[in-house]
């Protein structure tokens, strides 16, 4: 089957009553034929057959045997991080999502892991951090937001040669456009929050792997710690996954025509698109993925008016994440990315001026449109000092709700009421 259909078709539909939409299974236990004999499911955090008919999609989707789905990216990317035993490393590409480092620092904290950073372009350098067994390579391509590009065949065999497991975070294109399990990596990670879930209606995440040792590990770990995903939220993604085809390849359409937009704008410095033919990896990255997708990043050289930008624009609502169906404007060094540990900052934190942007399913010239007035009014700013609407207000740097994206340390105290956590 063609990716498109297997969108639509998920591989198991062993559903008695032949319903063509997949059943919510909204139950956290199974009956039991009898007291010694147990039947395919018993207990909800254990299996369900929801999230089974989904795990089943998400492996078939990019192209591997197994999947496990978790309640969020994080925790997919915590399991995998757990498979590393305390004295071994974790060498990881040196672009990566903030909470990954976050939780990349703490791994090395708590659990005596070391953590190196390297550039995920030159495998002989993640080869070289690489002193014994026991490691773990982890990578993002493109990277967020500065859409740099890993070689995933030269790691995937440089790993290989090293012995450690190559595991790919590929949430920014999703599998429509890339399959690191074709190109030899041993795992892939995505947080299904993005592209798979396509809504902003769920958090959701997955491992995939054909690896049946890698799986089985990774599996326990699901359901030893809990963190596999519910029934409903599996229902839900299950729905989403029917369009993500066409979402993301509309997406895309509309990203590059944004990219080449701003190349073309005179207050931007630079665009960081793999879809535009100057960026400096365009070959490697279409030598491995089938297309430059959905999220871009710009500079303007001017940190304020970077601000302004993203202040004035309409159509694209200021919020964290990406993959979704409205579009969205971020500063990552002062949102998504702020969750980079203090130590860190220097070597890996976006500057302030970066714009990341994920585009959506509005009409393109309209989304054009919304930008270019954003320029045009950021170079005016007191034609943008009409507040925004509430939505967009609420994530102003003056809202007092707590940033707990950003956050990079467990809180002093606990908060004071739960309504501090929403
Ligand atoms: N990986 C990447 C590349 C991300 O950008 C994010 C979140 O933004 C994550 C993983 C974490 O996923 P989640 O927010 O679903 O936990």
């Amino acid at each position: 089957m063609k990716f498109a259909t297997r969108c639509v078709h998920p591989p198991r539909s062993d559903d008695p009553h032949g319903a063509t939409a997949p059943p919510l299974y909204q139950t956290a236990t199974f009956r039991q034929p009898t007291a010694t004999e147990f039947g395919e499911y018993d207990y909800s955090r254990s299996g369900n057959p929801t999230r089974a008919a989904l795990e089943a999609q998400l492996a078939a989707l990019d192209g591997g045997l197994f999947a496990c789905a978790f309640s969020s990216g994080m925790a997919a990317l915590a399991a995998v991080i757990n498979l590393v035993p305390a004295g071994g490393r974790i060498v990881a590409g040196d672009d990566l999502y903030g909470g990954t480092v976050r939780l990349l620092a703490h791994a090395a904290k708590a659990r005596g892991v070391s953590v190196v950073y390297a550039d995920a372009a030159d495998p002989a350098a993640f080869a070289a951090a690489t002193p014994g067994p026991d490691a773990l390579w982890l990578v993002e391509t493109p990277t967020n937001p500065w859409l740099r590009i890993a070689d995933l065949r030269g790691l995937a065999a440089a790993g290989r040669a090293a012995g450690a497991i190559l595991a790919v975070d590929n949430s920014l294109l999703s599998p429509v456009l890339q399959r690191p399990l074709a190109l030899g990596s041993s795992l892939v990670v995505q947080s299904a929050t993005k592209f798979l879930g396509g809504h902003s209606d769920l958090t959701g995440g997955a491992v995939v792997t054909d690896d049946p040792g890698l799986h089985e590990r990774i599996a326990f770990l699901q359901n030893a710690e809990g963190a596999g995903l519910a029934p409903f939220e599996s229902w839900l993604l299950l729905r989403g996954l029917k369009t993500l085809a066409v979402r993301v390849k509309a997406q895309q359409r509309a990203a590059q025509a944004v990219a080449e937009f701003l190349a073309g704008h005179p207050s931007v410095r630079g665009v960081n698109y793999p879809g535009l033919p100057g960026h400096p990896a365009r070959a490697l990255h279409f030598s491995q993925a089938d297309g430059a997708g959905a999220v871009l990043s710009f500079t303007t050289g001017d940190a304020e008016f970077s601000r302004r930008v993203v202040e004035g624009c309409r159509l694209f609502s200021i919020a964290v994440s990406f993959g979704s169906v409205h579009s969205v404007i971020t500063l990552p060094g002062r949102m998504s990315h702020a969750s980079i540990p203090e130590a860190l900052r220097d070597r890996l934190a976006p500057p302030p001026d970066l714009i990341r942007l994920s585009v959506g399913l509005e009409a393109p010239d309209e989304l054009l449109e919304d930008l270019a007035r954003a320029l045009d009014a950021a170079d005016r700013p007191v034609a943008i000092a009409a507040p925004r609407d509430s939505v967009a207000a609420s994530h102003s740097s003056e809202s007092r709700i707590p940033n707990l994206e950003s956050r990079t340390d467990p809180p002093a105290t606990p908060p004071s009421s739960p309504g501090d956590l929403s």
